[in-house]
């Protein structure tokens, strides 16, 4: 499967290998844990205060900063608090034209918290055509854009929508956590922002949760440190480790897992129950041919629509051997989730509804076990749905 290259070295080097550990000559392989709140005033690396900085910090900014290909990555407590981070440094009146289908608790922040502190959200679909025609009547502060979206696995033109926010001063944020940098980088294609939440795939071991901004203006870099320790969205040293660690085997986990979702994607596309199956590099996703020109590969999430109720959806996924029903994803582990009662249970029944976020759609984050036990698995399943 093939993986985003780009920089001097190959992806497997640069995120095996990383800048200064900060243990002096002690000759450690791995980088020490920095436990600590406060440094010595005037020591000679400029920390004064873990809440803004440590070296676990900045040895996985530079890990991050080397996988995107980009100048700048600062790493916050979780991808909430690098949402949090970016939105914070907007004011009140200014308006954000979202995509329609973000994750359900950005969705939650935009219209349940930064509401209340006058920001505005407008709604659109970015796969058409018209959105364009709506940025520029709009002439909104900010673009928010998620690509792969989550859970419809929409994939939006970031080239071209980037054209047009560039031509009006418009900065584009880009939530890249499906994709990560190895399958796109929003960066390239145009995006001021691209923002992870390390808490899945960059980590992919499901035990610290994380988030990172990258990008290559300085001026957006120098208002996220600020966000860091003004609104106190530091990350600790320990999952800061973790996420390192955890980063060394990202693209080998990510062949495997995206290996095994092509495969799952086609076997469940050939059930009498399924509606339709979304996987970005399958001929019959609607935007197929945005997403082969911008996805190195499709990414290691499946969503499937059902044609069952509730109860028979969640009788599938609890019938599930090796797919535990729960929240996030991008783990080593493969997941089933149910969007409309987990991940999205915070939006509006309307708007799910309108999005076609309903009881039958179940959303798979396929992991690195044997392909041949996720088959199985999957086949015994959707037997019992016959
Ligand atoms: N962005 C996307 C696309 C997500 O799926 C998630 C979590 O599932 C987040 C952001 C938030 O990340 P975290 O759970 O690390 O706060």
């Amino acid at each position: 499967m093939a993986l985003k290259e780009g920089g001097n070295e190959g992806l497997n080097t640069r995120v095996i290998h990383h800048g200064d550990s900060f243990a002096g000559d002690t000759g450690t392989v791995m980088p020490p844990i920095f436990p600590t709140s406060t440094f010595a005033h005037g020591n000679s690396a400029g920390f004064d205060y873990t809440r803004s900085g440590n070296p676990n910090f900045r040895i996985l900014d530079a890990v991050l900063a080397s996988v995107e290909g980009c100048s700048h990555a600062t790493v916050f407590a979780s991808g909430v608090s690098a949402i949090t981070a970016v939105v914070s440094q907007l004011k009140q009146g200014d308006l954000v034209l979202c995509e329609e289908n973000l994750y359900g608790c950005t969705v939650r922040l935009f219209e349940q918290v930064f509401a209340k502190f006058g920001l505005r959200t407008a709604w659109v679909d970015f796969t058409r055509p018209e959105a364009l025609q709506e940025i520029r009547s709009h002439k909104p502060a900010m673009v928010w854009l998620e690509s792969p979206t989550n859970p419809l696995l929409k994939v939006i033109d970031l080239q071209e929508v980037c054209a047009m926010t560039q031509s009006l001063g418009i900065p584009v944020l880009v939530d890249n956590t499906f994709a990560t940098a190895l399958v796109q980088r929003p960066l390239e294609l145009g995006a001021t922002l691209s923002l992870t939440s390390t808490t899945k795939y960059i980590n992919g071991h499901s035990d610290a949760l994380g988030g990172a901004v990258c990008t290559n203006d300085p001026e957006w870099h120098q208002k996220m440190v600020f966000s860091q320790k003004a609104l106190g969205l530091q990350p600790s040293p320990f999952d800061c480790w973790l996420i390192t660690r955890g980063i060394k085997t990202l693209p080998l986990r990510l062949r495997q897992q995206m290996a095994n979702a092509a495969a799952l994607a086609d076997q469940l596309a050939e059930h009498p129950r399924v509606n339709w199956v979304r996987y970005p590099h399958r001929a019959d996703h609607p935007q197929h041919a945005v997403a082969s020109r911008q996805m190195a590969a499709g990414g290691a999430i499946v969503t499937v629509s059902f044609d069952a109720t509730q109860q028979q959806t969640y009788a599938l996924c609890k019938r599930l051997r090796w797919f535990t029903m729960a929240e996030s994803l991008g783990g080593i582990e493969s997941l089933i989730c149910h969007p409309a009662t987990m991940t999205h249970a915070s939006v509006s029944a309307e708007v799910k509804t309108r999005l076609g976020i309903d009881d039958g759609l179940v959303r798979f984050s396929v992991g690195c076990e044997d392909l041949v036990d996720l088959q199985m698995d999957l086949q015994q399943a959707l037997e019992q749905l016959v």
